[in-house]
């Protein structure tokens, strides 16, 4: 099974990729902790890439176009994948079918929360990994996090459209519990 994981950030599109993963026993694959490994291991995309994600912009689309392309292409994704964090725009969506190579994504699900909630989440989870001593995102803060939104609002928000009207777009409330969501989002793609 082929599936796309869309929502704004905070809306626990990780969380959920996760558990789906689990569940369907795919891949979860995920551009923002490619790209975040690539900064952390000095690669030439991180080094290009640091900047614009500590600031909270979307990379440039050819640049996670090869990576999720060269993700898909390896052994463990041939039966399927959740894909989280890509497309984000509808250019690296209308590129995602040629990398698909004949195959066909099966359902995209929506994650959707409301602004209050999300900022609540990442600003509660920055400060949670602060207490803990654990390292926190370098784009979880107040100044990112409103260019985060504001770039999921413009630039991959109308991708719900682009897969509504290819039929395959589930919305689900994920402003509920961990447990609630994940149920809801499997009953969607039954
Ligand atoms: P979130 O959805 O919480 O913002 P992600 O981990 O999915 O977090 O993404 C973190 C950052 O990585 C984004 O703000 C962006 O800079 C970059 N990124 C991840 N995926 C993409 C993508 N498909 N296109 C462009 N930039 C991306």
């Amino acid at each position: 099974m082929r599936l796309v994981l869309l929502g704004p950030p905070g809306a626990g599109k990780g969380t959920q990729a996760y558990k789906l993963s689990q569940i369907l026993a795919i891949p979860q694959l995920s551009t923002g902790d490619m790209l975040r490994a690539a900064v952390a291991e000095g690669t030439e995309i991180g080094r290009h890439a640091a900047d614009i994600m500590q600031r909270g912009e979307l990379v440039p689309d050819e640049l996670v176009v090869e990576l999720i392309a060269e993700r898909i292409a390896q052994s463990d994704a041939a039966r399927g994948f959740i894909l989280d964090g890509f497309p984000r725009t509808v250019a690296q969506a209308e590129r995602l079918d040629h990398v698909l190579n004949g195959h066909e994504i099966d359902g995209v699900l929506e994650l959707k929360v409301d602004e209050q909630h999300l900022l609540d989440r990442i600003l509660g989870r920055a400060m949670q990994a602060r207490e803990s001593g654990e390292a926190v995102r370098a784009d979880d803060n107040e100044e990112a996090l409103s260019v985060r939104l504001t770039a999921y609002a413009n630039q991959t928000k109308p991708l719900t459209d682009y897969y509504a009207a290819k039929g395959l777009l589930r919305t689900v409330d994920a402003s509920q519990p961990v447990d609630r969501v994940t149920a809801a989002l499997v009953e969607a793609i039954e």
